[in-house]
């Protein structure tokens, strides 16, 4: 009998083969964007991947996992989530769903109910959502605050996230705190000061709702530029509700990602297209708001970098799942089945300036989805359906 000593001691390789698509996002090894390779196998050593290529040509290996004519892809890479969080929004969704428009607002029905919660409580959620991201084939997930909103509440959560993935992002600057309601001006003070002494040894990240209801673009700037002050890098919600600063302000303070870019003038996308800063479409959002979805297709044509995410949150998005923003982004942005996949695999880990993973190649993390279906397109041609029946991450089967 083999002990879970002797198998760290010795790391085995395993070969999945058979694979009937596979999607490794590097165009050096298979055909297209998506690098994809027909009757294709991986070699799995430890937590890396040691080997991509046809089934005919694989190595001999210490396992054989038999993919039997599925397709398999890298595990999504989803850049983009607020899971530290207590309680949930039914009614508020309810009464949307009965006519109320969206606001900003809501968020603050969230910030007391985490305040209230234990510290084991609120872990217990965050693990709970990682396991139901793992289950979709979420193999990456970035985890930001901004349900705390006091510099405890925020270090509590960041403290939080960080156990649980290594993309932990600051996000204090979520909306205004309750207390500070008559003095904006004093929040964004204290976010760039003593909450963000607090948090910053958490984070890698630094992030901002820039948006009528919660920070104008001198705010935002205050916020990230005293962000990167403390070695974070920006990521900016930018866009959403209406056009605004925030997508400018995101390629000029060099942001990793704008996310959401759901209202965009010429001028935004061009600028876009000239920077490293990659455009992360949040479609469960619209979805779940009933609200116009970002024009994808406009983006991909201008040559922007673009990923999804389901921003998962208990207001305006409460899905996990990567497969149904695909879905989304096919049926109802303009995307092309091929496009969507990259986008939530090879785009989330350009969001998040991630090389390891996103893609099946050797020496990337062995992060690998295996879909019960011949092929990635049944992505967004079986939406809603179940579809991720085998997922390992860092070499492990979940
Ligand atoms: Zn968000």
């Amino acid at each position: 009998m083999t002990t879970a000593t002797d198998a760290a001691a010795t790391p085995a390789t395993t070969a999945i083969t058979h694979i009937a698509g596979l999607v490794t996002n590097d165009p050096s090894l298979g055909e297209g964007p998506l690098g994809l390779i027909q009757d294709a196998a991986v070699v799995i050593d430890g937590d890396r991947i040691a080997w991509v290529g046809e089934t005919s040509k694989a190595p001999a290996t210490d396992n054989r996992v038999d993919a039997a004519g599925r397709a398999a892809i890298p595990g999504f890479v989803d850049s983009h989530s607020h899971v530290v969080f207590a309680g949930d929004r039914t009614e508020e969704f309810n009464a949307r769903m009965s006519g109320r428009p969206y606001s900003a607002g809501g968020i603050r029905t969230t910030v007391a109910a985490t305040r209230a919660a234990s510290n084991n409580e609120l872990n217990a959620n965050v693990a709970r959502y990682v396991m139901e991201t793992l289950r979709q084939g979420t193999t990456t997930l970035e985890i930001k605050s901004g349900y705390g909103l006091t510099s405890e509440d925020e270090a509590r959560a960041l403290s939080i996230a960080a156990a649980h993935t290594d993309e932990v992002t600051f996000l204090g600057a979520h909306v205004v705190a309750p207390e500070f309601a008559d003095d904006p001006a004093a929040y964004v003070d204290l976010v760039t000061g003593p909450m963000l002494d607090m948090c910053a040894p958490y984070a890698r990240w630094v992030d901002v709702f820039c948006e009528k209801g919660a920070f104008d673009g001198d705010q935002a700037r205050a916020v990230l530029t005293a962000g990167q002050r403390h070695g974070l890098i920006p990521r900016v919600h930018a866009n959403q509700l209406s056009h605004g600063p925030g997508v400018q302000l995101a390629v000029e303070l060099g942001a990793a990602s704008a996310d959401h870019c759901t209202y965009l003038t010429d001028e935004d996308i061009d600028a876009l297209a000239h920077s490293d800063t990659v455009a992360t479409l949040l479609p469960g959002c619209e979805f779940s708001t009933r609200s116009p979805y970002p024009d994808a297709r406009r983006l991909l044509d201008a040559g922007v970098t673009v990923a999804l995410s389901p921003d998962c949150n208990p207001g305006s998005s409460f899905t996990s799942s990567m497969p149904f923003c695909i879905a989304l982004a096919v049926r109802d942005m303009g995307m092309t089945p091929d496009e969507a996949v990259w986008a939530a695999t090879e785009g989330g880990a350009r969001a998040l300036r991630r090389t390891d993973v996103g893609r099946i190649a050797p020496g990337a993390r062995a992060d690998l989805a295996l879909l019960d279906a011949p092929s990635h397109v049944h992505l967004a041609y079986r939406p809603g359906v179940p579809l991720v029946s085998a997922v390992w991450r860092g070499g492990t089967l979940v």
